[in-house]
């Protein structure tokens, strides 16, 4: 079966600029990374690269040996 996608116009994500497709979760952008981004992550001074998985550090349950 043919990709049939050229005929419509491409969307690019409003903070990486990459393709989104229109049925992505966090349409118009592409990730709900870039979502976040665009509400004002950017701001924080705080950044990581985009891709980048944000880690939270564990907390200790405080009942280790
Ligand atoms: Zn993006």
């Amino acid at each position: 079966m043919p990709a049939d996608v050229h005929h419509l116009p491409a969307f690019r994500c409003p903070t990486c600029k990459k393709p989104v497709a229109r049925d992505a979760e966090a349409f118009p952008f592409c990730t709900p990374r870039c979502k976040l981004i665009d509400l004002g992550c950017w701001a924080s001074g705080e950044y990581a690269i985009p891709g980048e998985p944000a880690i939270i550090p564990e907390q200790p349950s405080g009942d280790e040996f």
